[in-house]
């Protein structure tokens, strides 16, 4: 838990936000600003500033994201159309919240190449 972390603290339950999947490693939750009908944040509970910041004793926790983020994909019935999932690093990347984490974004066309 990092005090002045955003996502921390929405993990911690100190910020209320609408879960979508929580387990001892994840939590899931929906965007306060959604960017397709269906935008999910999965977010590790560990706090890793940024993608690049992930050394190699993180590298299960990586695999379980994307495989965390399958499931929740399924759950919220994004599978059969398809979805796109979005990792921001850094400015140029656009990211905005200095806590690793996953956006999946479904239930529409998606542009290709992102804006
Ligand atoms: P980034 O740009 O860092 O990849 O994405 C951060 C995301 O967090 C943005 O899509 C933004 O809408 C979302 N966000 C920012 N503040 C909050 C908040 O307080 N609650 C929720 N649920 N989402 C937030
Ligand atoms: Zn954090």
């Amino acid at each position: 838990m990092t005090d002045d972390c955003l996502f921390c603290r929405i993990i911690a339950g100190e910020i209320p936000s609408t879960e979508v999947y929580s387990d001892d490693v994840f939590y899931a939750f929906r965007d306060i600003n959604p960017g397709a009908p269906t935008h999910v944040l999965v977010v590790p509970r560990k706090h890793i500033p940024k993608i690049t910041a992930a050394e190699p004793a993180d590298a299960a926790l990586l695999g379980k994201l994307i495989l965390t983020a399958n499931k929740v994909a399924e759950q919220e019935g994004l599978c059969d159309k398809g979805f796109r999932y979005v990792i921001n690093c850094d400015a140029w990347g656009g990211q905005m919240v200095f806590h690793l984490h996953l956006h999946i974004l479904g239930g529409r066309k998606m542009d290709w190449p992102p804006g």
